[in-house]
């Protein structure tokens, strides 16, 4: 987030921001897949609200995330918006149910249970401290054989994505 904020760039975020009910400030520009405003600043891509939170807010933490208190993607009204880890992010969507429609489709929890506890914490650091692409030891599909569960299974232990979110 290091571009310099000019009088133009709050004029042009202005000018593509419309007020909605529940007093949102919608982005009217490009968005990403998830719904997310995008903007370029000096050349570099940026979500919408995080640019408007750096402006309003002043300097914060860049590894944190900006999150939506009216789950409103493309909003970029200050108030709405509060600075998160990813962790508070996937806490956050469980409780709106952003996440539901994607656990529904999972098993239930008991073998959910049951799957995580293949996996345990040891086996995971072992994953992800050896796991090579494509190794024909040390390949997704070589470790999801060695502990018994599924080539994705080890994918998401190595990318650290248990679950599927988005970003805000
Ligand atoms: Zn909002």
């Amino acid at each position: 987030m290091n571009f310099n904020i000019t009088f133009e760039l709050k004029k042009l975020i202005k000018s593509k921001i419309i007020e909605t009910s529940n007093s949102c400030m919608e982005w009217q520009g490009a968005r990403s897949p998830s719904g997310y405003g995008e903007i370029k600043i000096q050349g570099k891509k940026y979500n919408t609200h995080r640019v408007v939170y750096r402006i309003v807010c002043g300097v914060f933490d860049y590894s944190l995330w900006v999150l939506h208190k009216c789950d409103n993607p493309p909003c970029c009204n200050p108030d709405h918006l509060f600075l998160g880890t990813r962790s508070d992010n996937m806490k956050d969507c469980f409780k709106k149910g952003r996440l539901t429609h994607i656990y529904n489709k999972r098993p239930t929890q008991t073998a959910q249970k049951n799957h995580m506890a293949k996996l345990s914490k040891s086996r995971i650091n072992f994953i992800r401290k050896h796991y090579k692409p494509r190794d024909e030891k040390f390949g997704a599909t070589a470790l999801g054989k060695r502990f018994n569960v599924s080539k994705g299974r080890i994918c998401d232990v190595v990318h650290n994505r248990t679950y599927i979110i988005t970003p805000s």
